[in-house]
């Protein structure tokens, strides 16, 4: 029978099985042979002795490097001594391809040998595991999409006009003319909404952020969600119940990986309601601790640690200044000084993972928003039309997919978060 060798333990004792892997590791005494055997699904276990299998399949193995191929035939025994608690013995084992040469990642390579070699490190077991865990929590975001009724649209890479400002915009020149990649869906969902009514997509933003921090990626995966007639507080219940309820399922699915990952996190410490907290009440509370904010500024990412680290759930930060956030902001009827915006900020340090906010849906008011910030009318020609034909209050937001593993898996660098990642220095492999 073929067998994951990551559910070896749960077959009865005694079952023959067919395992095909890759040669993790190998220990010699003599006559007798461990190997550690992985094939995607977890680890397990080989023991071969001479005298059980033929003379020329065991020299073969033998002589064998890390990573090398094999399809092993075997009896499960459980063992409390084996890892796992079950090993494979072997009857039968066939080499299909041997390592070339000496697997390059070894104990006590560095990170910049380990990040130029990512094609190679994502066989490790703790990275695939960040990569299934991802993997699982893709699945509940979008599971609980679709529970909830949005519409999953599709949109385009290549931009003409900048969503979160020029700053950060990649240049790609289109047949001669200049256009951009895309930061955020958020315009094209705008206009989704009005044929679809809630909406959401998963796909990658680019940022040319000229930061290296932890948690700042050029090309990340973002989960972007937007609702026709939903104001402030209609939108933070659905981005807490969305972050909530898909990590609270992805690590309830997820207990054997973080188990392998050494990470304690239960469901529960990442259930709603989410405090919300006013920018004024975060200057009050930065200002306690002994940090001056000017009134106005937008939070950095010093002031954003300091004042997650208050909280051991995530948090919405709302009413930003006007002049911290972009154009399309929804002024507050109560002080139009302010924004009808909301972020999702992780605790213990992690700050940031959701962008949010209601838009401005009034023609005039957001004409008059384009100019004051010295944009171009012209280059926002079709989201000014959306307000032309039956307008209507409408939220959206944001989610970055690797900052929300950052968070979840306690991860020190967003890098890890994401198979092949790409930062301002880093384009390879
Ligand atoms: P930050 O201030 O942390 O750079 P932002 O305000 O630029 O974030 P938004 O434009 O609101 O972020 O984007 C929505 C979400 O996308 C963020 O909350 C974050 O989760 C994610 N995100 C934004 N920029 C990046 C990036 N460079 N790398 C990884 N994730 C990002
Ligand atoms: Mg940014």
């Amino acid at each position: 029978m073929l067998a994951d060798c990551g559910r070896v333990n749960s077959l009865p004792d005694g079952a023959g099985v067919e395992l095909r892997g890759w040669i993790r590791s190998k220990r010699h005494h003599g006559r007798l042979m461990f190997i550690d055997l992985r094939d995607g699904t977890g680890v397990v276990q080989v023991t071969l002795k001479a005298a059980e299998l033929p003379e020329a399949d065991f020299q073969a193995v033998s002589s064998a490097g890390r990573e090398s191929a094999v399809v092993v035939w075997g009896v499960v025994v459980h063992d409390p001594r084996a890892p796992g608690g079950a090993e494979v013995r072997a009857r039968k084992i066939e080499l299909l391809s041997a390592s070339l040469e000496e697997f390059p990642i070894k104990k006590g390579v560095g990170p910049r040998f380990l990040s130029d070699h990512r094609h190679l490190a994502i066989r490790s077991p703790k990275a695939a595991a960040i990569l299934r865990f991802r993997s699982n929590l893709l699945k509940s975001i979008r599971n609980w999409f679709e529970r909830e009724g949005f519409v999953e649209v599709h949109c385009p890479t290549f931009i003409t006009a900048a969503v979160e400002g020029g700053a950060t915009l990649f240049e790609v020149n289109y047949f001669g003319k200049k256009v951009y990649l895309t930061q955020s869906v958020q315009f094209y969902q705008e206009a989704a909404i009005y044929s679809l009514g809630k909406v959401y997509s998963i796909q990658p933003s680019f940022r040319a952020e000229r930061s290296k921090t932890r948690r700042h990626l050029t090309e990340f995966w973002h989960v972007e969600g937007e609702m026709a007639f939903a104001g402030l507080d209609d939108l933070m219940r659905v981005v807490e119940r969305l972050v909530g309820e898909a990590s609270a399922e992805t690590l309830e699915n997820s207990r054997e990986l973080l188990k392998l990952l050494g990470r304690e996190r239960s469901p529960e410490s990442v259930e709603p309601p989410y405090h919300r907290v006013k920018y004024s009440e975060a200057l009050d509370i930065l200002a306690s601790k002994g940090v001056q904010l000017e009134w106005g500024s937008d939070l950095g990412a010093d002031e954003e640690k300091i004042l997650t680290m208050e909280f051991d759930k995530p948090f919405f930060l709302t009413h930003f200044p006007r002049k911290a956030k972009a154009f399309y902001h929804m002024p507050d009827p109560a002080n139009p000084e302010l924004t009808l915006s909301a972020d999702l900020l992780a605790p213990e340090g992690y700050g940031e993972i959701v962008g949010s906010g209601q838009r401005i849906h009034d023609y005039e008011q957001l004409l008059a928003r384009i100019v004051e910030e010295g944009l171009e009318p012209a280059d926002y020609k079709w989201y000014l039309d959306l307000r032309k034909y039956g307008s209507v209050p409408h939220s959206g937001f944001g989610l970055g997919v690797e900052r929300l593993v950052q968070w979840l898996l306690g991860l020190k660098n967003i890098r890890s978060a994401v198979m092949f990642p790409r930062t301002m220095s880093r384009t390879y492999p």
